[in-house]
């Protein structure tokens, strides 16, 4: 039975690590603007915002039972965002801008490349960051009922979350290290490395849940939890500093999230009414 959401995951993996690897190369080349930069960004953080709403969240509902299971699902979710705010005030991991405009917002760019101690932070970060959404992808593919055509959608919004973001982080990791003065094999090693985590941390989870038994359905729903705070914070750290620091361009910047959030709730539509369609009612025959 879960041969086809094990394919399904095989594939999402594939596009994952081509899409990260391609965004490492981009670093390479170098040509994104500031203004191009943030109006991708806000448009990708639109859409993760999306998915930790519209799709984490209330999946992680489906799966958390009992009297206090709003209040289990809301407290995994704030220690997803805690411990991503931890994360990020300890190793500011998560800076994607590189183009010389956003210099002035940013001291590591102003001081002149990154040290090794903070870039080895930068990679611990951006792993723990990495790892969440190989769960988040791993436990919505494990939760699909794989046998209808619903199966096929349980994930796909996580899966396009990931790999829309994948290319801004392998980007960041890359041009950090370029900046940093590291030579092409290591830049390389790094990238390949980073592009093959999320996968695995995927497929560990996909299998991990499957030999949790009965206790199955509460982990997942609070590894979705706990991943909508991670995405959520994610999202809001790549828009916050923007918005506090610059004016410019703002009807495309806030036209490019309204259009991110708008894909992630369409894609909730198409999943329920999937949902609605086929899987529900064979559940709830006599
Ligand atoms: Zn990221
Ligand atoms: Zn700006």
């Amino acid at each position: 039975m879960d041969e086809n959401a094990l394919l399904v995951l095989s594939a999402y993996s594939a596009a994952i690590v081509a899409a990260s690897l391609l965004g490492g190369k981009l670093a390479v080349l170098g040509t994104m603007t500031h203004t191009r930069t943030q109006v991708v960004m806000s448009l990708v953080a639109g859409f993760i915002l999306g998915i930790a709403m519209f799709h984490l969240l209330p999946h992680s509902f489906e799966h958390i039972s009992g009297p206090d299971m709003v209040e289990k699902a809301v407290g995994w979710m704030v220690f997803g965002m805690v411990l991503m705010i931890f994360l990020l005030r300890i190793f500011h991991f998560h800076q994607h801008d590189f183009s010389s405009e956003a210099s002035d917002l940013y001291d590591r760019r102003g001081h002149g490349g990154v040290h090794a101690r903070s870039l080895l932070g930068i990679a611990l970060g951006l792993g723990v960051h990495t790892a969440t959404e190989g769960i988040a992808l791993g436990t919505s593919v494990q939760m699909g009922p794989p046998h209808d055509g619903a199966g096929a959608l349980a994930g796909l919004g996580v899966f396009l979350a990931i790999l829309l973001h994948k290319p801004l982080d392998a980007y960041s990791i890359v041009g950090m290290m370029q900046s940093a003065g590291h030579s092409r094999r290591a830049r390389t090693a790094a990238n390949v490395g980073f592009a093959m985590l999320c996968p695995l941390v995927a497929l560990a989870s996909f299998w991990g849940v499957g030999l949790l038994g009965p206790e199955e359905g509460a982990v997942v729903g609070y590894a979705l939890a706990f991943a909508a705070g991670a995405f959520l914070c994610i999202a809001l750290s790549d828009l916050l500093p923007e918005i506090h620091f610059h004016s410019h361009d703002r009807g495309k910047l806030i036209a490019s999230l309204l259009v991110g959030i708008g894909l992630a709730y369409a894609l909730y539509c198409v999943e329920s009414s999937a949902l609605h369609g086929h899987g529900m009612e064979t559940h709830q025959g006599p």
